[in-house]
């Protein structure tokens, strides 16, 4: 039986990277049915909305997702369509791998590290408002169930694919109630998984550390907004947007995306990278549980690019999207023999 998997291309470069990735993951020869659905600034006129139905619909069916990116539009009414989509379908856990990459220019060259980032709560619950005319309130929300299964979800994680320590993140020493509740619970959760190491970091501590000595830490798991900013700061540490993978996942449905925005600059030139998708589209072959194939896909990206004759612009190359595809699907299929 074919995975049936929905296939949101987006807008702006989402449509080219998505097209390079499909190429790429064919080449694995697992078995799917792509199911292509609409959403972005492109449908707005056609559907009136950035996120029709039909995307919500099909994800609740197909319980797996991939997704390129998509335009915000400035002032027009509309939230983000990643927003919503995540409330829509309770995309709880926000995976964010922070993998070196041989040929990508950056800091360290050895990092293997997860940010475990929770997608639902904390200041990013959208609870605000004015207090008279020169102040304005944010509601930080944190809870025991949100906390729990953020932090489940994290050494789950961590014990399926053989890592050896979680770190919890937070602020308990000034938010005593909030990050508190966070810190015991990811604690209490800790517990019950003897096998795996647990440690905490005060964020602004984990920053430097992070930066100082990242060789150190392995699974991180945080609340929402800690979580936003360390995993951007571990993408950086990797090299960046261009090869920066992620993944949105509920009790039942899993969208995988790239970390990077649609860049409407370079929409239609073939120029853009296509690894942070065809990276996602690694972690969803792994959460399809096609292992063999989700390997033999990152050794191959991971050849593409150390090789350096058929990469993207911002990699020093010259090759374009579908190019840098291709290539990555033809050493798939020398590696699959
Ligand atoms: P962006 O990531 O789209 O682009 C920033 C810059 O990063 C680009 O100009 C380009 O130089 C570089 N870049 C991004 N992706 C690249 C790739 N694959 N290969 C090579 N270079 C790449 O960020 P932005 O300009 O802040 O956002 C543009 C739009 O994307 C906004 O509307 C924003 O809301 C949206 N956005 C969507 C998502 C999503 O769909 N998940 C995420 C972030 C931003």
């Amino acid at each position: 039986m074919p995975h049936t998997i929905t296939c949101i291309p987006g807008d702006g470069i989402g449509p080219e990277i998505m097209a390079a990735a499909k190429v790429a993951v064919s080449a694995t020869g697992v078995a799917i049915e792509w199911r292509d659905v609409d959403a972005g600034v492109d449908v707005m006129e056609r559907y009136g909305t950035p996120l029709p139905d039909t995307v919500l619909d099909s994800l609740r069916e197909t319980k797996v997702g991939i997704k390129g990116p998509i335009t915000t539009p400035v002032g027009s009414g509309f939230r983000s369509v990643n927003v919503a989509l995540r409330k829509a379908l309770d995309l709880y856990a926000n995976l964010r791998p922070a993998v070196s990459i041989p040929g990508v220019k950056s800091r360290y060259e050895d990092l293997d590290l997860v940010v475990v980032r929770e997608n639902t709560e904390d200041l990013y619950a959208g609870i605000e408002h004015m207090v008279g005319s020169d102040a304005a309130e944010s509601i930080k929300i944190i809870t025991r169930a949100g906390s729990e299964r953020i932090c489940r979800f994290a050494f789950e994680y961590a014990r399926r694919e053989g890592r050896r320590k979680v770190t919890a993140v937070h602020k308990a020493n000034i938010m005593k109630l909030t990050d508190g509740l966070f810190l015991e619970t990811a604690r209490l959760v800790a517990a019950g998984y003897p096998d795996i190491e647990f440690e905490d970091r005060i964020v602004d501590n984990m920053c430097m550390q992070l930066v100082q000595k990242p060789e150190l830490y392995d699974v991180l798991v945080c609340p929402n907004l800690y979580g936003d900013i360390v995993s951007d700061l571990c993408a950086g540490l990797v090299g960046g947007l261009g090869v920066a993978p992620g993944a949105n996942i509920g009790l039942d449905v899993a969208v995988f995306e790239p970390v990077h925005g649609s860049a409407p600059k370079y929409a239609g030139q073939d120029k853009v990278n296509p690894t942070a998708l065809i990276l996602s589209a690694v972690l969803m072959l792994r959460h399809l549980g096609e292992r063999a194939a989700a390997d033999r896909l990152f050794q191959a990206t991971k050849d593409v690019i150390g090789a350096g004759q058929t990469v993207t612009y911002d990699l020093g190359g010259t090759a374009g999207t579908a190019a840098m595809g291709e290539a990555i699907a033809a050493r798939v299929c020398v590696l699959t023999g």
